[in-house]
């Protein structure tokens, strides 16, 4: 063993986007990492079982894109030689809030959306090349082993798919990337270790997603549009994410219930019934290239692990098996990706202090503090949402919330800040400088200002000049 690395082997459960950069990561600090995954990984950019979330859009966030450039330098340039394009969120997007629609402007909001599967597929390419990473696939994690005596989790017995075979592996550290499906409560409680207490805070929103081509003739200023539901009347949301190819996935949501259906007018209908009809006007003649995905189970799902006093060593969990965010939001691959680098953060600092999974667990809490709470408490605007009530602060921040995005609408500044704090690259602190105070108290006490232009008749704002890439 390389003096370089800190122990000989960690193993981690599961190879979607935590079990990923968790392995990138460790691979820098055990000599040898092995990542096991139920499912086999396709040969091209494909929908697989074990991620059925995978046909839906997914957004990685600013953040989460530039750590993955910094995991995987090259990362964007991959991406754009499979035919995706960068996009400027905030001029070549159109946003339709609650408030009206947004401005734009040219932005350093540039990133490269792609499908998950081509996501997947290249971090995984990358992956493969790094030599102390060995990948089993087609092998399920089935239970964890131990040795009581000195309170460790020692290793996993895994089960090859399509044959009897299991196999024992022993791991200095073991990490958990199992997803929502985690069983680690219940394999922790098998062992005689206590169970995190959970929150699960669900406002009942579906989602429907179908991947649509380009028109070859079409024509428009923007490359992505987002139209946001207006709590509480108004459930609907949609969105356009351009992927590779020139290709759209379209996605529609409906909060407190009111799922997308899944048969092709009703889906076109709900698409048309939304704040706007752009989304509908522009899919509306393209051709599509899938079935229309449906998907429920997105309630916000959190383990609380740094409540445990009693935990074993060796084992740790990240990613969706720790806390799981409604999805609208887009946060669960920035997450999993910040998790990553509290590992590395945490390994560099703790590792091999007794404790290491208390230390972990408690900076990772400090991670998933603020897209918590945007979440759920976003999701507390809806009267059918289950798991607690809001509170007055809560109540208090979504009308001064309110008023960001409707000063947002004419200060850029201001709209801007917003993104920054939605991306994740600024904490939500950001909104609460003295300025956009004093504006929302203004706002709030020169009331006739709230009264703004329905939404229905602004116009749709035209981009400003083209946003120049800065890479
Ligand atoms: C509808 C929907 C839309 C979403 N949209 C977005 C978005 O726009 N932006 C965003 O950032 N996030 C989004 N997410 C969340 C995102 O998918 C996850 O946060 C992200 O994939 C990280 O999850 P994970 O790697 O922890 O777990 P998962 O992605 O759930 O993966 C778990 C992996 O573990 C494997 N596995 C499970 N059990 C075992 C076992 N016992 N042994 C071996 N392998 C096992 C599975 O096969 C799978 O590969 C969305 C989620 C949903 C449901």
């Amino acid at each position: 063993m390389s003096s370089n690395y800190i122990g000989d082997h960690a193993l981690v459960m599961g190879g979607s986007m935590a079990g990923l950069f968790t392995a990138r990561i460790l691979a820098d600090h055990f000599a040898r990492v092995t990542l096991v995954e139920r499912d086999q990984f396709p040969e091209q950019p494909q929908l697989r079982s074990g991620v059925p979330q995978s046909s839906h859009t997914h957004i990685l966030l600013l953040k989460g894109q530039q750590i993955l450039e910094q995991l995987f330098p090259g990362f964007q340039s991959e991406l754009i030689a499979r035919d995706a394009t960068w996009v400027d969120w905030i001029n070549e997007g159109l946003m339709l809030s609650p408030s009206g629609w947004q401005p734009r402007f040219p932005s350093a909001f540039q990133t490269v959306p792609c499908s998950r599967p081509l996501l997947e597929w290249v971090i995984y390419q990358r992956l493969k090349t790094i030599p102390n990473i060995k990948i089993i696939e087609n092998a399920q994690v089935k239970s964890l082993l131990t040795q009581a005596e000195i309170h460790k989790i020692t290793g996993a017995k895994i089960q090859f798919k399509d044959s009897n075979h299991s196999q024992e592996l022993m791991a200095d550290l073991i990490v958990d990337a199992t997803g929502r499906q985690s069983k680690l409560p219940q394999w922790l409680k098998e062992l005689g270790y206590p169970t995190p207490p959970e929150t699960v805070i669900n406002s009942f929103l579906g989602y429907a997603s179908r991947c649509y081509q380009q028109p070859q003739d079409f024509k428009a200023d923007w490359k992505s549009i987002y139209i946001w539901a207006k709590p509480p009347f108004d459930k609907r949301g949609g969105l356009i994410y351009p992927i590779e190819k020139k290709r759209w996935i379209v996605t529609v949501v409906g909060n407190n219930r009111d799922y997308p259906p899944q048969d092709e007018t009703g889906f076109l209908d709900f698409t048309r019934s939304l704040r706007s009809p752009v989304i509908y006007e522009a899919i509306k003649t393209a051709q599509p290239l899938s079935p229309i995905y449906t998907y429920r189970g997105t309630g916000n799902h959190r383990r609380y692990y740094e409540q445990l006093s009693d935990l074993p060593d060796g084992l740790i969990a990240l990613g969706d098996a720790v806390c799981t965010f409604n999805p609208v939001y887009g946060q669960g691959m920035t997450v999993a990706a910040l998790g990553a680098l509290t590992l590395d953060q945490c390994l560099r600092e703790h590792y091999p202090q007794t404790q290491f999974p208390q230390q972990f667990y408690r900076q990772l809490a400090k991670v998933l503090n603020q897209p918590w709470l945007m979440a759920t408490g976003e999701d507390f605007r809806w009267p059918a949402t289950e798991g607690g009530k809001p509170n007055r602060m809560t109540k208090l921040l979504h009308q001064y919330l309110d008023q960001i995005l409707a000063l947002g609408v004419k200060h850029p500044k201001i709209y801007q800040s917003f993104v920054e704090v939605m991306h994740i690259t600024k904490p939500a602190y950001t909104l609460f400088h003295p300025e956009y105070i004093l504006r929302v108290f203004g706002r709030w006490i020169v009331s006739q200002e709230a009264q703004e232009v329905a939404v229905e008749d602004q116009p749709i704002p035209k981009l400003v000049s083209e946003s120049s890439r800065s890479r």
